[in-house]
């Protein structure tokens, strides 16, 4: 399945210059060149994922992340020129999934859109989550546990239908978790695969990220979902 990616961006020659790169790759490529355009495509076409820089004319790259996720949920990757800690954290709380800061090499690009595509589009049946509680039957893109529902099209998570508000760094989280069941994940790989693989700080965000996902799912239901391992990681086990 070939994927499809948006290149946004007014640089012309770097639009076209990461066109060529993807389209080598084997990416199905649109561009354009500005925030309103952009808009336009993203929401009239099904991207698998959408590189979009900040700077541009029109609507600025943040505005369009953020009109873009009250409609659908494509992923996105934000390219940014200006190296600033406001940029990111905007981007991210947006819903940014990762962010590039040009210059940039174009290995690095491949490889964070390599990330973003695994993460956001694991096929169909390999969701591994545990169905042995009587229910519904599991569908597509959607991961159980007990009474907690994560639906990855929808980005919704609901525990016996009350929904669970999650950022998108807890949702993806969570996800992780649930698609590796019984497996502890060390706080690196949860890091790599949250945060992006050359995440610098402190892997100690992934226990904060932990904190917010047990005070909004394992403390308001009286569950113990997401356990540590203590000096290795941690894990979400099948129910007994
Ligand atoms: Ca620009």
């Amino acid at each position: 399945m070939t994927a499809k990616i948006l290149i946004v961006e007014d640089e012309a020659k770097l639009a076209r210059f990461i066109e060529l790169e993807l389209t080598h790759e084997g990416y199905a490529v649109n561009k354009a060149g500005d925030g309103r355009a952009a808009l336009d495509m993203a929401l009239a076409e099904e991207y698998d994922l959408i590189l979009l820089d900040i700077m541009l004319p029109g609507l600025n790259g943040l505005e369009v992340l953020r009109r873009l996720q009250h409609e659908k949920q494509t992923p996105v990757i934000l390219l940014t020129a200006r190296d600033s800690v406001m940029d990111k954290v905007s981007g991210l709380d947006a819903g940014a999934v990762d962010y590039v800061t040009k210059p940039f090499a174009i290995e690095e690009l491949l490889a964070r859109i390599r990330v973003a595509l695994k993460l956001h589009h694991a096929p169909a049946g390999s969701q591994a989550g545990p169905q042995q509680n009587a229910g519904p039957a599991p569908q597509p893109g959607v991961l159980a546990w007990g009474l907690l529902v994560l639906d990855e099209k929808r980005r919704k998570v609901s525990y016996d239908g009350h929904d669970i508000s999650l950022t998108n760094r807890e949702f993806l989280m969570l996800k992780l978790l649930l698609e590796n069941c019984d497996i502890v994940l060390s706080r690196e790989t949860l890091l790599d695969r949250v945060c992006g693989y050359d995440y610098i700080g402190e892997t100690n965000v992934v226990d904060v990220y932990i904190r917010h996902l047990r005070a909004k799912i394992d403390d308001i239901f009286g569950i113990k979902m997401i356990q540590t391992v203590r000096g290795a990681g941690y894990v979400i086990r099948r129910e007994q």
